[in-house]
Order: C-alpha cells, then structure tokens, then sequence
C-alpha cells in the first residue's frame, strides 16, 4: 500500500474523529424521522409522569422517586444503572447509566432532574396541555428546565441501536439549579475520556444553541468598623455603611456591559442595625458572571486594587471571592458539534441559531473542565424558566427534537 501524502493522513484522522468529522449537508433519514414522529406522543406522556414528581433542588423525598422512575425507565432501555450519592450533604443520588454498543463514539448525554420550584408548586400549577396560537404547549413546574431534556433523553434512547455508538453514559444529577456543588467533580471525571458531551438544557422558540455560557462567581466583603452613637459621639466610631456605599461607588464600574463581564452589588447586611448607632459591621454580596478564566483573574486583581484601601481611616476590608460554575465556551470541537447540529436541523428545514453568550451558566461548564467537546442547549424548546405558572414546552417541536438527539448520537457514535 502506498504511504499517504500528510495530507490524505489528516483527512483520515478527521474522519477518524467522529467528533471533527465535517458535517455532511443533505437530506433527512426518513425512517428516523418518522420513528422520531411516532415516538413523540410517548415522551408527552413521559413529561406528564416527570413534572408530577416535584423535584426541587434538596427534595430527598422528591429525588428518590424520580431516581426510581428514571433507573426503571433507563434499565428498560438496556442500560446499566448506578447511583451516586451527590456530594457536599446535597440532597439525592445522581443517576449515571451506561450502554455500550458496536459503534465507535463514546458519548455522554448530561441533564439534570431538580427544579427551582420547592413543593407545593405543582399543586398551583399542574400539568397541562393547551391549544395556544404558536401551537400545542405543555405547561408544568420545570417541564423545560429540565424535564423536558431528561424525556429526550429517556426517548431518544429508543430510537438508536447499539450500532449507533461504543458507549452512552448518560449523568443526571439533582442540583444544576443551586450551582451542582454535589455533583460537579463527578460530571468532570464522568466527561473524561468521551468523544462528545450533549447537554440537554433547554432552548427558547426559535430554537438556538449555546455557544458559550458565563462563569460565575460571588463576592463578598465584610467591612467592620466601630460602633458609637451616632448623635452624642458619631466621630469616635467607624462608618462600615459609609465605607461600603464608598466601595460600591469604586466598583459598579467594573461591570462591563452586555456580552461582557457582569459585575453587580445585590446584597447589603447589617447585622445589629439601630438607628442611633453608628454601624460597626456590613456585609455586600455581589454577583459575578465572567466569559474566560482569564478575564475572571483580571477581574480579582483590579477589585483588590480598588479595594485595598479603606476611604475610611480604621475600616477593615475582608474580600472573598468565591469561584461557582466556570465559563464554558465552544472549543474547535465543540464549534464542529454546533456545525453538525445545524446540519442536521437544515435537513429538516429548520434553523438553529447560535447565541456566542448566555449571561446564565449550566452544568456543560463541569463537563468542559474535562477537555472535551461539549453542546449545549439540547433539550426542549420552552419557556417561562424560574417562572412558575407559565412554564411550558412547545409540543410541536417534539419529533425534530428527538431526531436531533438520536442522529447526533447516530452520527458521532458510529
Ligand atoms: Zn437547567
């Protein structure tokens, strides 16, 4: 055989790498099409079953009948299911499970299972599917963020074969929604290793994918002066609220605008507030939303500059910073993931567009850590997150949502 040009050996090596294999534009797979069709009034009735359980981050009780639920549902499907109790005393047992097939691609399909919605939500706003004039909607505590990912999930399964991929890991974990501090080290070593990770987070109509969400980060400064009273001897003590409301001032403009970081003041403390005392304690709480870790160290150092003297002789500044959900953005890979999600929907005339920024982070920031490809934004298309009443998903989006998830598994899986 003759040894190919270097050319010929890197077109190989892509073709090898399902994960940078080039998009094939075309037309759909009928059989999966209609397959997908069909299998649409099943994951209704999945989405019905799923927002009847609440699931509100900390719910054990909640939790553990949805692990229940999804280990029966999973098994079902031929997969090997594990629990793995959440870490950090989070409530509830991620649910990992695994197929191997005879395809090439190892996967991962990554969504989550709790809600912000706490008990009681359900009875105020139960299941319901309504005619609307955009279509068919289903409504329900957490039915797109993130039930609606998890019930593609559990059908997309149904629609692929073990040809289609060497081995699914799929990773639902019960706490994305206050920042998966039970669950992140698990989804980074859980990533390790895969060719792609799909995240099934919610999308909005039209549909669209995220290319890059922000980190985040809280800050906090505890500024202690000296208590006295504030009419008899205001100037023996030490103003910490003068002091804050003058660290306020040096820093609001460290927000950068839209697309960019966010830096905003959101709480203010006082602890043993009276009014005849001049304050001796307060504490500021601010939320940070940065776009790379390196704008994330810019920001620290520019904040401890600004903060490093007190305007007030006396006044002790204490800052921490503290690291949530780090940044996440599209890596070649991952750029090639979105390129290939789009092809797919152009099959079907569709049209998914690509938001470069979320302001809002989610678990693909974990799964990146690993250093592998990673989409975002595979679940349903909805709206009214974090809302109550008026979360719902577009059920007529149904079959292409399901026929994206399995031919992206197809595709980068054989
Ligand atoms: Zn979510």
């Amino acid at each position: 055989m003759i040894k190919p040009a270097p050319l010929f050996a890197a077109l190989a090596l892509l073709v090898a790498l399902p994960a940078l294999a080039a998009p094939m534009a075309g037309k759909p797979d009928k059989a999966l099409l209609a397959a997908a069709t069909a299998e649409a009034p099943a994951l209704t009735a999945t989405l019905e079953r799923l927002v009847n359980i609440e699931t509100g981050t900390g719910d054990a009780e909640g939790m553990a009948a949805m692990a229940t639920l999804l280990e029966t549902e999973l098994k079902a499907s031929g997969a090997s299911v594990e629990r793995v109790p959440a870490t950090n005393g989070v409530a509830g047992d991620i649910i990992v499970a695994r197929l191997s097939g005879r395809g090439k691609g190892r996967l991962m399909l990554l969504a989550h299972m709790d809600t912000v919605y706490q008990r009681g939500a359900l009875a105020r706003a139960p299941f319901r599917i309504a005619d609307e004039a955009d279509g068919k909607r289903a409504y329900g505590p957490g039915i797109a963020d993130d039930k609606g990912g998890v019930a593609v999930i559990l059908h997309a399964l149904r629609l692929v074969r073990p040809r289609d991929y060497r081995s699914l890991t799929i990773v639902i974990n019960t706490d994305e929604e206050r920042g998966s501090t039970g669950s992140s080290a698990q989804i980074t070593e859980l990533a390790r290793g895969q060719d792609a990770v799909l995240s099934f987070e919610p999308t909005i109509m039209p549909e669209m994918l995220l290319r890059a969400t922000s980190g985040i980060a809280g800050v906090n400064i505890t500024i202690t002066g000296k208590a006295s009273h504030a009419g008899a001897a205001p100037e023996l003590g030490i103003n910490a609220l003068t002091e804050a409301a003058a660290i306020i001032a040096r820093t609001t403009d460290l927000d950068q605008g839209p697309g960019k970081l966010r830096f905003n003041w959101t709480m203010l403390e006082q602890p043993r507030a009276v009014r005849n005392i001049v304050p001796e304690k307060v504490i500021l709480g601010g939320d940070l939303r940065y776009t790379s870790a390196a704008d994330f160290e810019a920001f620290k150092a520019e904040f401890a500059r600004r903060t490093a003297t007190p305007s007030i002789a006396g006044a002790q500044v204490t800052v921490s910073i503290e690291p949530g959900r780090p940044a996440f953005s599209a890596t070649p890979a991952g750029d090639a993931l979105i390129a290939r999600a789009k092809a797919i929907y152009a099959s079907l005339g569709h049209t998914l567009t690509v938001v470069p920024l979320s302001g809002g982070g989610t678990d693909a920031g974990y799964a990146a850590l690993a250093g592998v490809p990673v989409i975002e934004a595979m679940g349903l298309p909805g709206f009214g997150y974090h809302s109550g009443a008026a979360e719902y998903v577009h059920l007529d989006a149904v079959p292409r949502r399901l026929y994206l998830a399995a031919e992206m598994i197809r595709q980068l899986g054989r």
